[in-house]
C-alpha cells in the first residue's frame, strides 16, 4: 500500500474530477505492489462499487493519457497497469514471467540506461523509456522443481 500518494489530489492537479469510480481504479492500482490487468482492477473495484467494465477501460485510458498512470506491454495482447513514474514513484523496470503471466516491478536501481548517452545517438525526442525483462518468476521456478 502507498501512503505517500494522495489519489484524490493526483486527480484533481492533473484537471480529472475525482468521481467514486476513478479514485477507486487508482486507488486499486496504486496500493498494490506490482501491475494488474484491466480485469484484475475490474474484479476489486466491482466488490466495492456497481461498475461495468467499459467503464474500467475508459478510465483507464483517460489515467494513461492524463500521465497518471502507465500501460505496460507484456509483449502478448494483455496490458498492464501500474503508477506513472512521481514524485513517489521513481521510473523503474519491469519483469514479466512468460510462464503464468504475472508482472511485477523491478527496483529502480536494477537496470540503468545512461538517457544522455541515448540522447546524443537519437536525434529525437524522448519521452518514456520502458523496460520490460522477461523469463520465469520465483514461484513458477519453484513449481517446476518438484
Ligand atoms: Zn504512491
Ligand atoms: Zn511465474
Ligand atoms: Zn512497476
Amino acid at each position: 500500500m502507498c501512503e505517500n500518494c494522495n489519489y484524490t489530489t493526483i486527480l484533481k492537479t492533473a484537471g480529472v474530477d475525482a468521481t467514486a469510480n476513478r479514485v477507486s481504479v487508482l486507488e486499486t492500482i496504486g496500493n498494490n505492489n506490482y501491475p494488474l490487468t484491466a480485469m484484475d482492477i475490474y474484479h476489486v473495484v466491482e466488490r466495492t462499487l456497481s461498475i461495468n467494465r467499459v467503464t474500467v477501460y475508459r478510465i483507464l485510458d483517460l489515467l494513461v493519457a492524463k500521465n497518471i498512470l502507465e500501460r505496460l506491454s507484456s509483449g502478448g495482447r494483455t496490458a498492464y497497469f501500474g503508477m506513472a513514474p512521481n514524485e513517489n514513484h521513481l521510473p523503474h523496470p519491469h519483469f514479466y514471467c512468460t510462464s503464468c503471466g504475472r508482472m511485477d516491478c523491478l527496483n529502480s536501481e536494477s537496470v540503468r540506461i545512461n538517457t544522455e548517452q541515448l540522447q546524443k545517438t537519437f536525434p529525437g525526442k524522448i519521452e518514456n523509456i520502458a523496460i520490460r525483462v522477461d523469463g520465469i518468476c520465483t514461484n513458477c521456478l519453484k513449481e517446476k522443481a518438484h
